[in-house]
């Protein structure tokens, strides 16, 4: 059946939200399905071409696809660089880090806004 470029790319995104959905169901209880989970959803972006969503970027590690939980598979830790200040993050299944600079306003960088609200004005 024949569908428009945008309907895919509507498609792709509902079911990278519902996949992220189910790996919050599954980690406490299987933690590899969950990883898996992460892993396909990366993988429905980079077929469907769509920007990694906010959601995806903070729920799964960009290297190896682990579905992030903090304090079990990623730790967070705001630092300081000099004058800059970065929240980092650790993936701990594969030790990647990634650094979110946060702006001299009070208003936390994406995607850390969806789960923690901009403080901002
Ligand atoms: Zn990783």
């Amino acid at each position: 059946m024949y569908r428009k470029r945008h309907e895919i790319k509507d498609l792709a995104r509902q079911r990278i939200e519902r996949l992220l959905r189910f790996a919050e169901m599954v980690y406490p209880t299987e933690p590899e399905l969950a990883h898996r989970y992460g892993k396909i959803a990366m993988a429905i972006c980079k077929k469907a071409q769509i920007p990694y969503p906010d959601t995806l970027k903070a729920q799964v590690c960009r290297k190896c696809g682990s579905f992030l939980v903090p304090g079990e598979t990623m730790r967070v830790r705001v630092k300081n660089r000099g004058k800059m200040k970065y929240i980092a993050v650790t993936c701990l299944r594969c030790g990647y880090v990634r650094r979110y600079p946060l702006k001299w306003k009070d208003v936390l960088p994406k995607p850390w806004h969806i789960f923690y609200g901009d403080r901002g004005d």
